[in-house]
């Protein structure tokens, strides 16, 4: 058996975990779980203490894309049912984030279904963007798809502080999972927005049929570009997308992904992302001995657990919410919606893919 904690030791003195160590972790035995998730808890202690940051996504364009991401119900070559809608105006945008605030957010996700945003688009999240900033010490995130050198400037200069482009697995698997691009064209949109000056989000799914090895892969992509938040999403299968009836992860084996994720990126903002209400169901709680934040009030197209449920379980498992003293006072308290919305019709109807934001 691996000492799991020496491995925090490790990673603590500055050593990066190596593949096989990686490769370890991923492949150990449940009865392991928790010495994983203590490890994992050194390091995030390390680094993030107790906090957990919470986010909150604006699908600001939606069930539109013409790619072919085999988990996304938004793409139009699927026989999914999302929403469809257009680009949102500015003022929808600047509302999103105005609901956002209210919700504790400290990062507005505005994500975009598209394989890369038309150059209005990109004008109207940077005016949405400056107007946000005007108000809301909020991080802002966007999320719209492959960029150009020129759109990553104008983003960057409008104040927008992260650019989100999910990987989604590792090099080897993507081809089975998208045709329309490439891997590479996504890792080239990452490096484009870090060398604009804005911070790298990049992560993936978790359940898209890949191994284990898939996982550390990813992992170690990302260590290597350098980003600075690894969202990690759990493959929630949508009705009508190629990969409908897969079988969804083990929590157990998402735990130890995590545990994972957070060893091999000790300093990163490691969030529990799409389908954790579903694929971790009752253990998310553990979930945050490795995580640090996640999104509250639903994803791109499915609803979540309620925000009030969520800050309850930080509050429960004895975590922290980081709460953004400055800016205008908040309309509604964080913890308004008390009612579970992950299972019910009207969210779903609301919102339909859970994993993968746009891009
Ligand atoms: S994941 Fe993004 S790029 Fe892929 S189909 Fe969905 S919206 Fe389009």
């Amino acid at each position: 058996m691996t000492a799991w904690r020496t491995l925090a030791t490790q990673v603590l003195n500055g050593t990066p975990l190596s593949s096989s160590q990686a490769l370890d972790v991923v492949h150990a035995d449940d009865d392991e779980v928790l010495a994983l998730l203590d490890a994992a808890f050194r390091v995030r202690r390390h680094h993030h203490g107790r906090r957990v940051r919470i986010h909150v996504l604006q699908n600001a364009k939606s069930g539109v894309c013409p790619e072919d991401c085999a988990f996304c119900s938004q793409s139009l070559k699927f026989d999914s049912d999302p929403e469809q809608y257009g680009m949102q105006q500015v003022d929808q945008i600047v509302e999103g984030a105005k609901a956002a605030w209210d919700k504790g957010a400290v990062t507005y996700c505005i994500v975009t279904a598209t394989r890369g945003p038309h150059s209005s688009e990109v004008d109207v999240v940077c005016e949405a963007t400056r107007r946000i900033k005007e108000t809301y010490p909020m991080d802002v995130c966007a999320s719209l798809g492959l960029l150009d050198a020129e759109q990553a400037r104008k983003l960057a200069d409008a104040g927008v502080d992260r650019y989100n482009h999910n990987l989604e697995t590792s090099c080897d698997h993507f081809e089975n999972v998208v045709t329309t691009h490439e891997w590479s064209d996504r890792v080239e949109t990452v490096k484009q927005a870090k060398a604009a000056g804005m911070e790298a989000c990049c992560g993936g799914i978790i359940g898209l049929g890949e191994a284990r090895a898939d996982w550390v892969d990813l992992a170690l992509a990302l260590r290597e570009i350098g980003v600075e938040s690894v969202p990690v999403n759990f493959l929630n299968p949508r009705s009508g997308t190629p990969l409908e009836d897969v079988d969804k992860v083990r929590p157990q084996d998402c735990l130890k992904a995590l545990a994972m994720f957070r060893l091999v990126h000790p300093e990163a903002d490691l969030r529990m992302a799409g389908g954790r209400e579903v694929v971790l169901d009752q253990m998310q709680p553990l979930a945050l001995y490795a995580a640090n934040s996640f999104f509250t009030d639903g994803y791109l197209t499915t609803g979540g657990q309620g925000e009030s449920k969520d800050y309850r379980m930080i509050q429960q498992a004895g975590f922290e919410p980081v709460i953004v003293e400055d800016g205008p006072e908040r309309q509604t308290p964080a913890t308004a919606d008390d009612t579970p919305s992950g299972d019910s019709e009207a969210a779903d109807r609301r919102r339909q893919p859970s994993a993968g934001p746009a891009g």
